[in-house]
């Protein structure tokens, strides 16, 4: 069997950095193809590569999508022989197919842990920054202006970031104009609709459905936990603010709350994270009657159990509970004990007539306090949600696809 083993100079130009770079090409264990200098080592799973074969029966440069088709993929397929250049590894495989990758294009998906970390953290999401009642005045006064996001795509990229990375920001300089958020959305990419429609209207009304349409207090909650698909984020022109001193918003970021609950209540954060809850909406809306269920915990998780969503509304918390019935009591003070954290860490503030607040629904809980309504002092705050996928596509999409 032919293998051609090559040292190469190739000089990288990833993450703007440029070096020289001598690689050496091998085999390893049959099953991975190994690149190595003195500096780093590169090692890619032989399948992997096969799988990701850039040729044009393989791999489609138009749609940027595979073409292999999988039911037919040949099993025991083995790397015959591998030869390096200054540009390419190229490979022959054992059923005569031959496949060639660019060394930039291999860094970029180097398998290392630290690589993937920087791509994870910087391409696929922003690391979140959780925040408490000091944090969150600096992230107030940084706000945004409605103008440069609008205008500028540098702006719209560090407005996405921010919001991703804390889950909260500002906007001002808004015209007066009910169409502030769906421009501001139409920016990213296009309203999320939910029963109450696209844009929705908070003022008192006295025919209300929903505790949102009254004027009285609005405790701590995420909006719609009763659906799976629960709108990412929140965004909020306050068009007409009240006068009195009523109204005001508290937020608190749940990813903080939950974490503080992790390193001093373990036990209550099990009980939020493991058990359960149905939360419901029964209501009509214009007509249309609507019943949502959707069953998760307090505190959701992810495999690597890094906080994911929070879900949390009083109202909403269904009276059916499909729960093994020992664990409600202690279920009920696990409750309790969260419920005194976020109204203890929760900032307090009021927007500015014009102001736009604009927050992560599957992070942080809001509520208001209770305001007069009356003829002569009204508030008149008008709300769309948009999707999480949606933000983040755009945001890769700003940064300019570096990754691909
Ligand atoms: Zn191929």
């Amino acid at each position: 069997m032919f293998r051609k083993i090559l040292s190469c100079q190739r000089t990288f130009s990833t993450s703007g950095i440029s070096y020289q770079s001598l690689l050496n090409a091998r085999i390893e264990n049959d099953k991975f193809v190994v690149l190595e200098n003195s500096q780093e080592k590169l090692k890619f799973p032989g399948i992997w590569l096969r799988d990701n074969c850039q040729c044009g029966s393989c791999f489609d440069k138009n749609t940027q999508s595979r073409k292999i088709d999988w039911e037919n993929f040949p099993k025991d397929v083995k790397i015959d022989s591998i030869e390096s250049n200054s540009n390419n590894l190229n490979i022959k495989w054992s059923d005569d197919h031959k496949s060639s990758f660019d060394y930039d294009w291999l860094k970029k998906r180097d398998f290392s842990k630290t690589s993937q970390n920087t791509y994870l953290s910087k391409y696929y999401r922003p690391k979140y920054k959780s925040w408490n009642k000091e944090g969150f005045e600096k992230i107030r006064s940084s706000y945004f202006d409605y103008n440069d996001i609008i205008h500028n795509d540098e702006a719209l990229k560090d407005w996405l970031e921010s919001l991703a990375v804390y889950g909260v920001t500002f906007i001002k300089n808004n015209p007066k104009d009910k169409n502030v958020a769906r421009k501001l959305i139409d920016r990213i990419g296009f309203i999320r609709q939910t029963t109450y429609g696209e844009e929705y209207i908070v003022k008192a009304r006295p025919d209300a459905t929903n505790q949102a349409y009254l004027s009285n207090k609005l405790q701590m909650h995420s909006d719609l936990p009763y659906y799976e698909y629960t709108p990412g984020v929140n965004l909020l022109h306050y068009l007409v603010q009240t006068k009195t001193n009523g109204g005001s918003n508290l937020l608190v970021d749940g990813f903080y709350v939950a974490d503080l609950m992790r390193r001093e209540h373990p036990e209550h954060y099990k009980l939020l994270t493991e058990t359960v809850v149905d939360w419901n909406d029964i209501a009509s809306e214009n007509g249309v009657p609507f019943h949502n269920i959707y069953r998760a915990p307090v505190i959701c998780l992810d495999m690597e159990g890094n906080c994911r969503r929070v879900n949390f509304s009083t109202p909403q918390r269904d009276t059916h509970f499909n729960v093994d019935v020992n664990i409600v009591p202690d279920w009920y003070d696990a409750l309790r004990k969260f419920i005194e954290i976020v109204y203890k860490e929760a900032v307090h503030f009021k927007n500015n007539e014009g102001d736009v607040l604009c927050f992560n629904n599957i992070r942080l809980l809001h509520g208001r306090t209770g305001y007069d309504d009356t003829d002569t002092n009204v508030r008149y705050v008008i709300g769309a949600f948009i999707d999480w996928d949606i933000i983040y596509s755009k945001l890769r999409v700003l940064k300019n696809a570096k990754y691909n």
